[in-house]
């Protein structure tokens, strides 16, 4: 089976949040089951190098305003093929942001091409290789499937995942001809949505099959509270809406030989863990310590609840625990966590910026992952969490109460607790579910037994890329 797959980021390359993770590990699944996978991604200038290495497979005189090339290149293990526009991606900033914090005036220009290049590889324009099945991610590969059907010749089917329903690439309707989209399309079951265009909707009105990132998320889209709009549309195509959930890619992220520790450890032998905790405090200005050292590695948003984690720094650090913050994003909550590290100072230690090395040596070193978020699709830093023997502490939301067994007596008593889950998620219950894991910190054997159990537990690949697979034959075959 031939797959295209297309997005917008993609580890070890690019990357600001999980769909990278998720990009960069499924078609290595994928592949060990005989699939093949190319990935289609914009040829942003951190993919300069790569780009040099590229064979050009096709070119475009004019792709929305200027000339592209299909680069196609292989690196890590992924095959990639490249849009090489620099009218619309060569430029320094973020993925999607200007140096201002605003998204970039043409993102409606930059992910259409990407889509219409895309659509335009799924009917045969590389002689040399055509896709069997279309796999598109987030909105702003949402177009894919509105190309595919405007043009009116034989299409490979497709498949969306929302990674995160609260991106939904919204523009005004004015783009319709800049994007070289047929009138026809301007619907309520095509691209419009609520007067404008957006790539989200189109991809989730035209595409034959819908998944998310965990089943809980999939049910609860279906919601006001969560579908953000969407939930109308996705409640009518509740058939070909599903969840998968997420794994992680199990030799990126191993305590056994990860090179950033200054020591590896195992479910066997945890001893060494200790050196990493040692090093964190270090690293983010904290007082050497025995007590319980949470982390958290996360965008700094509304989404993932720190607010609420700010308003609970009195009783974290009144039950003599300790909390390194590497993250970035909103201003105000930045400041929040640099007023914290100072009036704590020794207790409370934050690091603003992306740093992946360093979260690697949190994840190793810290004894606690918290996770607070209002909504969470599926979540990776509590999987990585359990790999590494770093407790999940998780709202019971989305992806997160999907992979994290809470430690209630029963599940104590039956040996598979792995984390600590709380809900409603509110101040209150962080402050409680901090508390509860300070209280299972200090009673040593149950808390050793948890990690090691923790760490055991299974988080790769195998059987989500396995159900993606499924998904794949069920719809090449008929
Ligand atoms: P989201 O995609 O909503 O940001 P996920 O938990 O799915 O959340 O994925 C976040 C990914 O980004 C994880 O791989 C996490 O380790 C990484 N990450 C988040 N913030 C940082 C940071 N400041 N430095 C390094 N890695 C980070």
């Amino acid at each position: 089976m031939k797959l295209l797959y297309v997005a917008s980021e993609c580890a070890p390359f690019v990357k600001t949040g999980g769909l990278a993770d998720v990009i960069g590990a499924v078609p290595k699944s994928l592949a060990d089951m005989g699939a093949g996978v190319r990935v289609m991604l914009p040829a942003y200038p951190a993919l300069s190098d790569l780009l040099k290495s590229g064979k050009a497979l096709k070119k475009y005189k004019d792709l929305f305003g200027g000339s592209a090339r299909l680069m196609s290149v292989s690196s890590q293990g992924i095959d990639l093929l490249l849009l090489d526009a620099p009218h619309l991606f060569d430029r320094t900033g973020s993925l999607y942001i200007d140096a201002n914090g605003e998204d970039w005036d043409d993102n409606h220009l930059r992910f259409g091409a990407l889509s219409y290049a895309a659509a335009d590889v799924a009917q045969g324009s590389l002689k040399s290789w055509r896709p069997d099945l279309v796999h598109i991610h987030d909105w702003q590969a949402g177009l894919v499937p509105a190309y595919l059907k405007q043009s009116g010749k034989p299409a490979p089917p497709v498949v969306m995942t929302i990674h995160n329903i609260a991106f939904q690439g919204v523009f005004p309707a004015s783009t319709l001809s800049e994007l070289k989209l047929s009138k026809t399309l301007f619907t309520p079951d095509g691209v419009e949505y609520w007067g404008k265009v957006s790539f989200l909707k189109a991809g989730l009105a035209l595409s034959d099959k819908i998944t998310t990132v965990s089943p809980s998320y999939a049910n609860e889209l279906l919601t006001p509270e969560f579908g953000m709009g969407m939930e109308g549309l996705l409640k009518a195509r509740q058939g070909d809406l599903s969840g998968i959930l997420n794994g992680i890619d199990t030799d990126v992220w191993n305590p056994e030989n990860d090179s950033v520790l200054p020591a590896v450890y195992s479910a066997r032998a945890l001893k060494n863990k200790a050196k990493s905790k040692k090093a964190v405090q270090k690293r983010f200005g904290l007082a050497p310590s025995d007590g319980p050292l949470f982390c958290v590695i996360s965008r700094l948003t509304k989404q993932k609840g720190l607010d609420l984690l700010v308003d609970c720094l009195p009783g974290l650090v009144g039950r003599g625990a300790q909390l390194a913050v590497l993250g970035t994003g909103d201003k105000d909550f930045q400041k929040a966590f640099k007023d914290a590290s100072a009036k704590y100072q020794g207790s409370v230690g934050t690091i603003i910026g992306y740093d992946e090395q360093l979260s690697h040596l949190l994840q190793g070193g810290a004894d606690a992952i918290l996770i607070p978020s209002r909504f969470e699709p599926c979540g990776l830093t509590q999987l990585y969490g359990l790999r590494y023997g770093t407790i999940p502490v998780v709202a019971r939301t989305g992806g997160l109460a999907d992979t994290v067994i809470d430690a209630n007596e029963a599940a104590l008593v039956a040996d598979c607790a792995t984390g600590v889950q709380f809900n409603p998620i509110t101040t209150q219950m962080l402050d409680v579910a901090i508390g509860r894991t300070c209280a299972l910190f200090n009673a040593g054997k149950t808390w050793d037994k948890m990690t090691r159990r923790a760490m055991r537990h299974p988080v790769g690949w195998e059987s989500s890329a396995q159900a993606y697979h499924q998904l794949y034959s069920a719809l090449v075959e008929t």
